[in-house]
């Protein structure tokens, strides 16, 4: 099987004529759009790896479904060391685009439907892991992106699905036909969507009897009739859209996140992989959650070591790297980061097969892993913040450090470490502040506080899976308390 290239990864999204909602605007020609065309390119890093001779090995994977080799990002894993490698190759992605390359999603909601759909079909009878193997070994072979979809608007949060003022806050079936079901509804922060080919829906939350419309699985192609996108703006993303890059921060690569509106959308019975079956939702929920809050642990971190090494070159830069604090700080920054990388890899090495066959990582030390990238991306920020100066918000633009009147003065007066180029100085600023306050921000830190789900998510799962009355068991044991 060839696996595809970034270029031809770029084509075949092309081809799909997708349109959004960008800035006020129905937009088609989207791969050539400039607050898009970095978001493909993250994107395509992914195929690339694949075929880089460093990390083709990494990226590459023999696959059980359809027996061939197959780009991790579409990969069953089926060990350990699968669910480490994914790790690995996140860190390694977050260290070649330092933002969100957007491949990860569908992956974890491949891996989360392909063991829901398996215990649903022997619960009730149905026949969705056939169907869904059936899918995926397609988006294998074809190597393509699937967004996987998951968080509805959710309304009035002190209510339940079915008792919302407006039904569709929660994504539902309205009708069901004989070939398929009819859907409306939203997703909300869709990471990659219309970087994607496919999109694979999943409950939002775990429903309960008399809420059958609302637990619907299913796999659409993203340029399905009914669907639309709203694309989501990023601070200080029209920076984007100025002919002098230095500004941006990132001067090749971005994020994307999408509200998409499923406008009374058809779907077909053979892509419908839950529906109706309330007692599997919230399995599908916390499965795709988990691994999503491990790949944190990969991503995050990948982009933590940009970070950290921007902050050691400013210090350099402005002539400061031996300072005792600055290495302190700089030594707490690596501290943090590979905290989180330990617990992406934690929850890895104690995966263990689902009934279906691949395998799932420790819930507890996913959740674990995901609670310490709510805080410590905001920590290493802060530290890069510190350590990188107030310079940080308040730089003059590009254009006047291009202006042939007052550039020199910007030149002259930014003269730090001897050999230091002024321009230089003001990229390595401008992506710390891409990271800390600009478009980066929005995966670096406010994704880490809420992508997988919020604090408050990963909490509830900690407290139940932290095997309280064990810990209790084992104090009393040691004081011989009966
Ligand atoms: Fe992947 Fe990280 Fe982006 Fe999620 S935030 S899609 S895990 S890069
Ligand atoms: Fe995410």
């Amino acid at each position: 099987m060839s696996l595809k290239t970034g270029k031809e990864y770029i084509a075949s999204i092309e081809s799909l004529g997708l349109e959004a909602h960008v800035l006020g605007e129905q937009t088609a020609d989207l791969t050539r759009h400039p607050l898009i065309a970095p978001s493909l390119r993250a994107v395509a890093v992914t195929y690339d790896c694949a075929h880089a001779s460093e990390s083709r090995s990494l990226f590459r994977v023999y696959s059980p479904l359809v027996k061939d080799e197959v780009n991790r990002f579409t990969h069953l894993h089926q060990s350990p060391q699968d669910l480490m490698d994914k790790v690995i190759m996140q860190r390694r992605c977050g260290n070649m685009t330092a933002c969100c390359f957007q491949r990860c999603v569908g992956m974890d909601a491949a891996n989360a439907v392909f063991s829901v759909t398996y215990e649903c079909d022997q619960a009730h009878g149905t026949n969705y892991h056939q169907r869904f193997r059936e899918y995926w070994s397609r988006i294998q072979r074809e190597d393509l992106v699937v967004d996987g979809a998951m968080t509805d608007p959710k309304g009035d949060r002190g209510r339940r699905p079915s008792e919302q003022a407006d039904p569709d806050l929660y994504l539902r079936v309205v009708e069901r036909r004989r070939g398929g079901v009819i859907v409306r509804g939203a997703k909300f922060h869709q990471t990659g969507m219309v970087n994607s080919h496919g999109i694979v829906v999943m409950p939002t939350v775990s429903m309960r009897p008399g809420e059958e419309d609302w637990a619907i699985c299913f796999a659409v192609p993203t340029n399905t009739k009914g669907i639309r996108y709203i694309y989501g703006r990023q601070a200080s993303d029209t920076r984007k859209l100025e002919a002098n890059r230095l500004d941006v921060g990132n001067p090749s690569f971005g994020g994307q996140e999408v509200l998409t509106v499923f406008e009374d959308v058809f779907v077909p019975n053979e892509r419908i992989f839950l529906n109706g079956e309330v007692d599997q939702s919230g399995k599908l929920v916390e499965r795709f959650a988990a691994y999503h809050r491990q790949s944190y642990g990969g991503c995050k971190v990948g982009v933590g070591d940009v970070l950290i090494g921007a902050a050691a070159l400013i210090a350099r830069m402005n002539g400061v790297a031996g300072a005792s604090h600055i290495r302190d700080k700089i030594v707490e920054m690596i501290h943090l980061n590979e905290t989180l990388f330990a617990c992406g890899i934690a929850c890895s090495t104690l995966g263990h097969p689902t009934a279906a066959g691949n395998y799932e990582i420790d819930m507890l030390l996913a959740n674990v892993c995901k609670l310490n990238v709510t805080r410590f991306p905001y920590e290493i920020a802060r530290l890069a913040t510190d350590i990188a100066g107030g310079l940080l918000g308040t730089l003059p633009s590009a254009q006047d450090v291009e202006d042939p009147e007052v550039g020199p003065y910007i030149r002259k007066y930014l003269a730090a470490a001897e050999g230091v180029d002024a321009v230089d100085r003001v990229k390595v600023l401008r992506l710390i502040e891409n990271l800390v306050a600009g478009a980066g921000a929005v995966a670096y830190l406010i994704e880490s506080m809420h992508g997988a789900g919020s604090p408050m998510a990963q909490r509830i799962m900690v407290a139940r899976q932290g095997d309280l009355e064990g810990k209790i068991a084992l104090a009393k044991h040691l004081l011989n308390i009966q």
